[in-house]
């Protein structure tokens, strides 16, 4: 099971929790709350903790959203947040805390705080690669999208911060006819998520227009890696092994046709509309493609398609795509999803690995 964060926990750093805007007595008294139960956040997830220490990680996280309030704003720090509202899902119990930081600035703020108060902590885009527990998320979400997702061009390169969306990115290069986009215009994710899974369709991926990224690091540091240090494969990247935080990127295009480049975003995006259930919530691909075969073939020779449990199925339109058709859990797409791997692997003998990344199981 691939396990979702993003969190960084290091030591505790007094200065840290200064920097990320709270006064040393605010400090000090979120301190003072995980004193006893410092390290319970990984407990509480797992479920071995006491009542005592659940209740010192749910006060802590009361004490930090008032602090991300100062910072950021109060319109952009919710509690208790249903998180099918924020996955292309609709799936996904409630983040204690999810916060929308207004700028970098801020970002770094509120990850440090989490950093130094040892609070579970992650990032996400747009939410769709994301499948969220009925429980949902005992710690701190960070929405990176739309607070930050300023776009700008300069020659045949556009930097464009973490938040904004690919297809505004892809929209803004045949504005300026830039070419090298086309592939991934369709794609329904953030810079950030797209970098992070190095999301690609159609023959293209990140990594062929990726320039430049700046990250920060699970230390609070902020780096400039080039394209070829970004370690993309297969729906991965540094970025996922090393816990980076996607602040920025330029992207490297070319110029070409603004009239051929709207041509071949349309007809991508008619084979998406005829091939993918685009009516009906998902997380796209439920499944990596595995080595020599595709998912949505073995799940259709393994006689699965149109398979349901409760309300999640897998799509009569692309068995690759596992659909949440009618309020769907997400206990029943992961059973679903142990289904599927069980019959294409006896059918088969392959081996099927999520795409889809979890949070909160
Ligand atoms: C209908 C549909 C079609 C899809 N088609 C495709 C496709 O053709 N090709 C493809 O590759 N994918 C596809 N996807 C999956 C998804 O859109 C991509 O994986 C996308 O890149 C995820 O971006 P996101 O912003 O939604 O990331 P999220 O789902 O929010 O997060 C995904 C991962 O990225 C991490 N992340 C997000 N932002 C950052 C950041 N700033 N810094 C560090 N880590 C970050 C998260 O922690 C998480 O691990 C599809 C999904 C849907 C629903």
């Amino acid at each position: 099971m691939i396990r979702e964060e993003n969190g960084m926990r290091t030591a505790q750093d007094s200065s840290a929790a200064k920097a990320g805007g709270n006064s040393p007595a605010e400090a000090g008294s979120l301190q003072a709350a995980r004193k006893e139960t410092a390290g319970t956040a990984e407990a509480a997830k797992a479920g071995g903790n006491s009542p005592a220490e659940v209740g010192s990680l749910q006060t802590a996280l009361k004490e930090a959203a008032e602090t991300f309030r100062r910072i950021c704003g109060d319109e952009n720090v919710l509690e208790e947040e249903a998180m099918s509202v924020h996955t292309t899902f609709r799936i996904g119990g409630p983040a204690a805390v999810f916060v929308m930081p207004p700028d970098e600035e801020r970002l770094r703020d509120v990850l440090q705080l989490c950093r130094s108060e040892k609070l579970p902590c992650t990032v996400m885009g747009n939410g769709s690669n994301l499948l969220v527990s009925d429980e949902g998320y005992r710690g701190v979400v960070v929405q990176i999208s739309r607070n930050m997702n300023r776009i700008e061009t300069e020659g045949e390169q556009i930097r464009a911060q973490a938040g904004a969306m690919l297809s505004a990115i892809a929209r803004r290069a045949m504005e300026e006819s830039l070419t090298g986009m086309e592939p991934e215009s369709g794609i329904p994710g953030t810079l950030g998520g797209a970098l992070s899974m190095n999301a690609g369709a159609y023959g293209g991926e990140m990594k062929d227009i990726t320039l430049s990224v700046r990250v920060l690091t699970p230390d609070g540091q902020i780096r400039e890696l080039a394209g070829e240090q970004m370690q993309f494969a297969y729906r991965t990247s540094i970025v996922q092994k090393e816990n980076l935080v996607v602040l920025s990127a330029v992207l490297q295009l070319e110029k070409g046709d603004a009239e051929q480049i709207r041509a071949r975003m349309e007809e991508l995006r008619q084979k998406r509309t005829q091939k993918q259930p685009l009516d009906l919530p998902s997380a796209g691909s439920t499944f990596k493609r595995p080595q020599g075969y595709y998912a949505a073939a073995l799940i259709d020779e393994a006689g699965l398609r149109g398979y349901r449990v409760g309300g999640a199925m897998v799509s009569e339109k692309h068995c690759g795509f596992l659909v949440n058709i009618d309020h769907a859990t997400a206990s029943d797409i992961r059973t679903l999803m142990e289904d599927v791997k069980a019959r294409v692997c006896s059918m088969s003998g392959v081996e099927l690995e999520p795409e889809v990344r979890m949070l909160g199981f």
